[in-house]
């Protein structure tokens, strides 16, 4: 019997296995590749991950910027993730890895099993339910229709991308429209990402913020290779494909026998679709409260981690962000760019208070109050109609 039993190896699960070694906790991480690499590109606010090892980088930009009816210049540093450097990192020797899926689990008063689709069966006192989107083992994937980011994007060689982008530049949001490709999918906007991913390659990606359901990736496929084609680089489309479909209202999971972490949790930012620096600055405190209350019993220690994760605060926070994501899902697409332009035009700390602290209320507040009073008054009138359900 294990201490703590993490079902789900992305970087949500193998940090908490980390911190819950570090702790001083037996771990094990279950999933059906345990060890396997992480496909997607994973980017964020340098100030969020500036406790990770310079490995863990693949690009650190000199420039951020976005377009909106102009081109502003954000002032946080964005990065991308080196995936194998963060994986080498995280992957504890120390905790076991177990190869296979969960399918079921059973608590009692000392603990829980987990059954998994071969018949084993494995014992644990506490189980973590970091299977991402899925939640294996807490109550499944979202039903029904939701709203969700989209994307669709490729790695191309840098060199090659002069006619569309600086290859020194993340931009984060480019908002003109993709030529051509507007009036046969419709008016849902969509805006293109450009970062720098190292080894000499950026990422190009279409990519829709926020919409239920999320804007088809065949949609978004064709504004891609309408922006390449016009920029000369049509024969760079048939790169390796980056496809994303994030969820962005997930419920978030405060209560249950079994801890959910990571996207399990609920920790998508809901304006933003992130969960990753969450998810790793999280895992520390989540750790220690496992590891403080285990003592007196598997429950005490579940319930002190879901209050870690879930406290009044961030609660409160998340439902901001909740009113956040209903305003830009009904924005018409000409109110976005006067929308972000007001958001970008922010002070470092107001754009960070909005986007990466997730359990100051005032802080959230003010940043919201503030681009409400910086914005035109039809984006005005949109922001407050969002408080309509
Ligand atoms: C292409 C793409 C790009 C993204 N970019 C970003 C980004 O830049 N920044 C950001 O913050 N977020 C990004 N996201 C969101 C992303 O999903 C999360 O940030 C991150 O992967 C979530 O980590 P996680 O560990 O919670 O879950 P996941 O990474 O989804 O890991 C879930 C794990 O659970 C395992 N599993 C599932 N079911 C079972 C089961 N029944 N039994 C055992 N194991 C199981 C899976 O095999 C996997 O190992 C992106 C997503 C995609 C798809």
């Amino acid at each position: 019997m294990v201490d703590v039993l993490i079902v789900g190896a992305g970087p949500a699960g193998w940090a908490l296995a980390w911190c819950c070694t570090e702790s001083g906790l037996h771990t094990a991480v279950l999933a059906p590749a345990p060890t396997g690499g992480w496909p997607a590109t994973y980017g964020g606010w340098f100030d969020e991950f500036g406790h990770l090892p310079a490995s863990a980088f693949a690009a650190r930009p000199p420039a951020t910027t976005v377009i909106t009816r102009t081109e502003q210049r954000v002032p946080r540093d964005y990065v991308v993730l080196d995936n194998d450097g963060l994986g080498r990192w995280l992957r504890h020797p120390s905790v076991r890895t177990i190869t296979g899926t969960a399918e079921e689990v059973t608590v009692g008063n000392n603990g829980a099993t987990v059954r998994l689709t071969d018949g084993q069966r494995i014992a644990a006192a506490v189980v973590v339910d970091a299977s991402g989107v899925r939640r294996a083992l807490s109550g499944g994937p979202p039903r029904g229709a939701h709203t969700e980011q989209t994307a669709v994007g490729v790695r191309v060689p840098a060199g090659a991308v002069g006619g569309l982008a600086d290859p020194e530049v993340a931009t984060l949001m480019d908002w003109r429209p993709a030529p051509g490709a507007l009036g046969a999918s419709g008016q849902a906007a969509s805006f293109c990402y450009r970062v720098p991913v190292g080894h000499g390659q950026m990422l190009i990606e279409e990519t829709s913020l926020a919409r239920r359901p999320g804007l088809p990736h065949e949609v978004l496929r064709e504004r891609l290779h309408a922006r390449l084609a016009a920029a000369g680089l049509a024969d760079l489309a048939p790169h390796r494909e980056e496809r994303v479909r994030v969820p962005l209202d997930l419920t978030p999971r405060r209560t249950g026998e079994v801890l959910a972490f990571g996207v399990a949790a609920g920790l998508v930012h809901p304006a933003t679709g992130y969960s990753l620096a969450s998810s790793l600055r999280l895992a520390q405190p989540v750790a220690t409260a496992i590891a403080e209350a285990l003592p007196r019993s598997p429950a005490a220690a579940v319930r002190a981690a879901q209050r870690t994760i879930w406290s009044s605060s961030a609660f409160a926070v998340h439902g901001l962000r909740r009113y956040g994501l209903r305003s830009l899902r009904r924005m018409p697409p000409e109110s976005l760019n006067a929308f972000f332009e007001a958001f970008f035009a922010q002070p470092a700390g107001t754009q960070r208070a909005y986007l990466s602290v997730r359990d100051d209320v005032a802080g959230t507040t003010a940043a919201m109050r503030a681009v409400f009073h910086a914005s035109p008054p039809s984006v005005r009138r949109h922001l407050l109609r969002a408080s309509v359900p």
